[in-house]
């Protein structure tokens, strides 16, 4: 005799070919869960401009560039760390070819890449905070004290490849208009409207991201107010207001 009845043997084959699938899913399922929450954690990928040798605009007080870049990275980091995932293209002083600081963004499948960068300019009355976005390599109209730097786009051949910014355009657009918002609301430095501007290091993108230049350091009064901690948080705070938003209406 069967020690189970006919409609328990049923029952058993029934049984095992439910908790067959269960206990492979239950093996299997926490890490799906995992990949799916992880898949649905906003990547930020945050370039500090130049590092090592290359240390960008000399300040007139002999700041760097490259310091103050990565000193506002990590503000910025902490800042979005609790809500989303964010990587910075270099965490130290070191360098890294322009190029490769996208294809962190892209290896990542970052939703947007900010480039933090300083301004500097021949006038030294220049002064406030600009955001650009890519613009279209066919418009010849450019106008940026970045020139000096290698950040423009020079060679056809390169523009022809390394252009995939082209599609994401308008939402690189938005992107900076609600940055310029969230950065207006601070009293530290003047905030220019966002221009739209053929940069290299924003070329190859293959998300929204725009460049942030955090006022000038040949401005004497720009680069006093960027190498104070307390006012670089505030901005990094501003800053991390209008990305959040951007990121939550997207
Ligand atoms: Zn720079």
């Amino acid at each position: 005799m069967s020690a189970f009845c006919k409609h328990c043997q049923l029952n058993t084959k029934t049984l095992l070919g439910f908790l067959l699938p269960v206990f492979f899913f239950s093996m299997v399922w926490p890490v799906n869960a995992a990949n799916l929450f992880n898949e649905q954690i906003s990547v930020i990928v945050i370039d500090p401009g130049h590092g090592g040798n290359d240390t960008g605009v000399k300040g007139t007080d002999n700041s760097r560039e490259k310091n103050i870049t990565l000193a506002m990275a990590h503000l910025l980091k902490d800042r979005l760390s609790g809500n989303f995932k964010t990587i910075l293209t270099r965490k130290d002083d070191y360098a890294l070819d322009i190029y490769d600081r996208a294809a962190v963004a892209n290896t990542n499948k970052a939703s947007i890449f900010i480039s933090l960068h300083v301004g500097g300019s021949f006038q030294h009355k220049n002064s406030g905070i600009s955001i650009y976005y890519f613009q279209n390599p066919s418009s010849d109209e450019i106008s940026l004290d970045h020139k000096r730097s290698g950040l423009l786009l020079e060679d056809r051949t390169v523009r022809a490849w390394k252009s995939v910014q082209l599609s994401h355009i308008i939402e690189s657009k938005k992107l900076a208009q609600t940055i310029y918002t969230s950065l207006s609301e601070q009293q530290h430095l003047g905030v220019k409207k966002s221009q739209d501007v053929n940069l290299s290091v924003l070329a190859g993108a293959d998300m929204p991201a725009v460049i942030i230049e955090i006022g000038y350091l040949t401005n004497p009064s720009d680069e006093s107010k960027l190498n104070d901690f307390s006012i670089l948080k505030d901005l990094s705070h501003k800053l991390s207001i209008g990305i959040e938003k951007y990121l939550t209406k997207n």
